[in-house]
């Protein structure tokens, strides 16, 4: 597996040498890797669609889908639009978007909102329901403390074939997607945009680049080159993006460790933090369906501005099933430990990974493997960064792809000065 990553990577290791910076650099800026004594666990996913662009539910019942099953937070990002605004949908179309599951989505929605909440109009003999915007429903679910809804879109944007999709997080205004020159300046154009607004309108806004195998659309010294962006997604749900990789294209979870590598080594750069999101776009049955991936941030409390922080800092983790009890990295003793809350009958891996200073062509090495519910592991000194993968034995009850299992993945440490 690990073998077909070392060409492109040779190629770059190449051009680090010529530029002559050697791989003992490290990443400045940033805050101190922060130690967080205080804060909560939230659980959210910040990537899902409603009939607002192309998923097949109205987005109160996909609200009610994720609140019902203990989620913290939502962001529900269509894609080139915010929930906002009048806007009809003929009923036809809804039904037809479904295609599978046996009760009508408008039965469902009935059933679940009632004739006084349901608006439906007669336009042209064909008959059209309201899609109500997210400050229409938003009472209906937020609870302080409990439940809240970001308000976020993806921009989806494209260089010739190659698809530039970015989720923006408590945005204030939609972005149209900017275009650009290539796909490093696309994605850069974009970034920008979310980076103006968050100045502009003075709140704390994420950006994160979704799904890079989608299309094969982005590669890992591109998302390392556009060192503006902190995230990208290193588990996206939805079963098209080829999370795997294939037989000369690295996996997600490669590209994360290549990428990270290059901008250690080369653009002197800090890595990127993964996050894991369902991508759900389907809610009666079917393929891109929720529930599969989220994120654990660490907050002091459950507002989006908190949440967007918390994230920059790296106080989270993605998951698709494992939780964790504890991960923290000591700064001074230079130890990651992670513990997890074990679930009986389940058997737990801990991976330690990360790159070595002068081996670059071994990104994403495995430092160490552990084998219980609680591992710790001191750096040696030689590593560019050190992050956990958890692999559990237990099957994930919907996969995404053939013999996935529950797993969980912390952000990069130890590569700060
Ligand atoms: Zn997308
Ligand atoms: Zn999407």
């Amino acid at each position: 597996m690990r073998a077909k990553i070392f060409v492109p990577l040779l190629v770059l290791v190449v051009a680090v040498m010529a530029i002559g910076i050697n791989g003992a650099r490290q990443a400045q800026g940033g805050e101190p890797e922060a130690i967080q004594e205080l804060g909560t666990w939230y659980k959210g996913n910040t990537h899902t669609h409603s009939l607002w662009s192309d998923g097949n539910d109205f987005p109160e019942m996909i609200v009610g889908w994720y609140k019902e099953r203990g989620y913290d937070f939502l962001a529900l990002s269509d894609h080139n639009v915010l929930s906002r605004g009048e806007r009809w949908m003929p009923v036809a179309q809804v039904e037809q978007r479904r295609k599978v599951g046996k009760m009508g989505s408008m039965e469902k929605y009935l059933a679940a909102f009632g004739e006084e909440w349901v608006e439906r109009r007669e336009e042209a003999g064909k008959e059209e329901v309201r899609l109500r915007p997210l400050e229409e429903f938003r009472p209906k679910f937020e609870e302080e403390g409990e439940f809240l809804l970001i308000e976020a879109e993806e921009i989806t944007d494209r260089f010739q074939n190659h698809q530039v999709h970015i989720n923006a997080l408590n945005l204030g205004e939609v972005i149209p997607p900017q275009h650009g020159e290539s796909v490093v300046d696309t994605m850069r154009k974009n970034l920008r945009m979310v980076a103006e607004q968050s100045e502009r309108l003075g709140r704390p806004m994420l950006a994160h680049v979704n799904h890079p195998n989608f299309h094969w659309s982005i590669t890992p010294q591109e998302l390392a080159e556009v060192v503006e962006d902190q995230f990208f997604e290193v588990y996206n749900g939805h079963p098209a993006v080829n999370h795997q990789g294939d037989a000369e294209r690295p996996g997600d979870e490669e590209i994360w460790d290549i990428a990270n590598t290059l901008r250690l080594m080369l653009y002197d750069a800090p890595p990127l933090f993964g996050v894991a999101t369902d991508d759900s776009h389907q809610y009666h049955g079917g393929d891109a369906s929720p529930g599969r991936g989220w994120v654990m941030v660490r907050a002091e409390k459950l507002e989006a501005g908190a949440l967007v922080e918390a994230m920059e800092r790296g106080e989270f983790y993605a998951s698709t099933g494992v939780v964790l009890k504890e991960v923290e990295f000591d700064r001074k003793t230079r130890t990651q430990r992670v513990e997890i809350e074990a679930v009986e009958g389940v058997s737990y891996e801990i991976k330690f990974v990360g790159t070595r200073k002068g081996t670059p062509e071994k990104a994403g090495e495995v430092l160490a493997t552990v084998s219980g519910s609680a591992a710790e592991y001191q750096m040696k000194g030689d590593e560019l960064y050190v992050r956990v993968v958890v692999n559990s034995s237990r099957p994930h009850p919907n996969p995404s792809y053939k013999e996935q299992w529950e797993q969980a993945w912390t952000q990069p440490v130890g590569w700060r000065k």
